[in-house]
């Protein structure tokens, strides 16, 4: 069994593949909080701190996830969905961290029905988890977008940076790359000196990078400094196209 807190079709908004249409599957659940991306939302009356999908991480929100008990199910609704699309589009398996649900018999089902249906999929994952690339072997024909926690994400580094866990999709995955969300303060900080130990450890990865932010407000705050910063150190920029268009909208 596992979460899904929302399904759509759009377009990638970020790193490599920015601008391919492509489905959205959103997992519930996170093994991370990142209080330091600053997104607030009130439970009970009380302000807490989160990312930009605080609403697929923070368990609060649980009672709104859908339980997928039957990969069948999703399998032909997926199917059907494309029909209605015309064509099979790439997939994007974000969350919360969806890799929580990588052993989840119900989870790979359907992972190694999209690939036998020619789906190509990406995970947006925190890269903290390791895959059993040996047990579970459609793993290896997925793009990995390794989107790794920094300093401004307000969790301990030894809980972001798992070398083992890198590796493992550095080595096995079909493809994978390195993407950071920073903003203005990181920049000036402590950004380059985290980004190229993560280089240590992954040499051979492309690196993206995007501004911080939840809304177009927070994201014109940050993005000339992130794209001086990637001029300067030979980066790849990233914007996030779903917010510049729809700003705070959900399910886009
Ligand atoms: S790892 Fe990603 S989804 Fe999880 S809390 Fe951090 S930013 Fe949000």
């Amino acid at each position: 069994m596992f979460y899904l807190t929302e399904q759509f079709f759009s377009i990638q908004g970020e790193g490599k593949y920015a601008g391919v249409p492509s489905y959205f599957l959103r997992t519930g659940g996170c093994n991370l909080n990142c209080p330091g991306f600053g997104a607030e939302y009130v439970v009970d009356g009380e302000v807490r701190l989160g990312c930009d999908t605080y609403f697929a991480v923070d368990g609060h929100f649980s009672n709104k996830w859908q339980k997928v008990t039957s990969a069948n199910t999703l399998i032909s609704q997926l199917k059907d969905e494309f029909a209605k699309i015309g064509y099979v589009p790439d997939m994007v398996i974000t969350g919360g961290e969806p890799l929580m649900y990588s052993k989840d018999d119900i989870f790979y089902t359907v992972v190694e029905a999209m690939v036998d249906h020619g789906v190509k999929i990406t995970f947006e994952t925190n890269g903290t988890i390791e895959i059993d690339f040996e047990n579970y072997p459609a793993y290896k024909s997925c793009i990995f977008a390794l989107s790794l926690k920094l300093a401004n994400s307000g969790e301990p580094t030894e809980k972001c940076i798992i070398p083992q866990a890198l590796i493992n999709v550095q080595t096995h995955a079909k493809e994978s790359f390195l993407k950071f969300t920073i903003d203005a303060a990181l920049v000036e900080a402590t950004a380059i000196d985290e980004i190229n130990e993560i280089r240590e450890i992954l040499p051979e990865l492309d690196v993206y990078c995007m501004p911080v932010g939840e809304s177009r407000d927070t994201i014109w705050r940050n993005d000339k400094a992130v794209f001086e910063f990637c001029m300067k150190h030979n980066f790849h920029y990233s914007d996030r196209l779903h917010i510049r268009v729809f700003d705070t909208t959900q399910g886009v």
